[in-house]
């Protein structure tokens, strides 16, 4: 029996990840899965609720988290682990990944990202359309990358870190690496030129932090 692969979040980003797992798992049936949505349908593949999903009579069943928000993400991975249901990663055809690159359970490269050498990333990162990481970055779980992020080299970003759309980081050295603190929000455009206190909203060129 063919395996039934739920795309976790049927908004946004649900619609442009549902083509890429496609592309990725051409022998799957796919559909989306989503507790907040009204509709029974989007783009042509049915809409379910999780328990409706759980129910469904697939022996091989897994999904894909097309959820931005991490602290979300964490959850759902909690739910389906429970029920013992895979999150799968997905990786888009033209996403380059290059030597030494070790990478967590459950994430997905959108098309045109690109990891070089030399990276570290934890579970559940999501690197949205034409990010990328250079050499000798460390990423940690549940790192968020909105679209075209530029990660230089020698950067390490912790746990739960969002970055903004346009974002530039500046590259860190060996001794000293640009940090990026757990749960951090780099805001869209921001150009970083250091480190980042865990917690902190920083925007704008250079980088600073957010002051209500
Ligand atoms: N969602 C869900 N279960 C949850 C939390 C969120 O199905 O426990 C769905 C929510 O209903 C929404 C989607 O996930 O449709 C998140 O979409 P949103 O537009 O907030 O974010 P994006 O698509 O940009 O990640």
């Amino acid at each position: 029996m063919k395996q039934l692969i739920g795309i976790y979040g049927a908004s946004g980003f649900g619609k442009e990840l549902l083509p890429l797992v496609r592309e990725q798992y051409p022998e799957a049936n796919l559909c989306f899965i989503d507790d907040g949505s009204e509709d029974k349908e989007l783009n042509g593949y049915t809409v379910y609720n999780y328990e409706e999903y759980l129910r469904l009579e697939f022996q091989d069943k897994a999904v894909v988290l097309a959820i931005a928000d991490s602290r979300i993400r964490e959850i759902l991975v909690a739910k389906c682990s429970k029920d013992n249901i895979a999150v799968l990663s997905a990786k888009a055809s033209n996403s380059i990944v290059l030597d030494a690159v070790d990478i967590g359970e459950g994430s997905v490269l959108c098309h045109f990202t690109q990891l070089t050498s030399n990276i570290k990333i934890g579970k559940q990162f999501h690197a949205n359309i034409y990010s990328y990481i250079a050499h000798d970055c460390v990423i940690g779980d549940y790192v968020t990358f909105a679209p075209r992020v530029s990660c230089n080299g020698n950067i390490h970003i912790h746990d739960h870190a969002y970055i903004g759309t346009g974002a530039v980081i500046k590259q860190g050295t060996p001794d000293k690496p640009l940090v990026i603190g757990k749960g951090a929000v780099v805001g869209m455009g921001a150009v970083v030129t250091k480190s980042v206190p865990a917690g902190a909203v920083v925007i704008g060129n250079p980088a600073r932090p957010l002051t209500r």
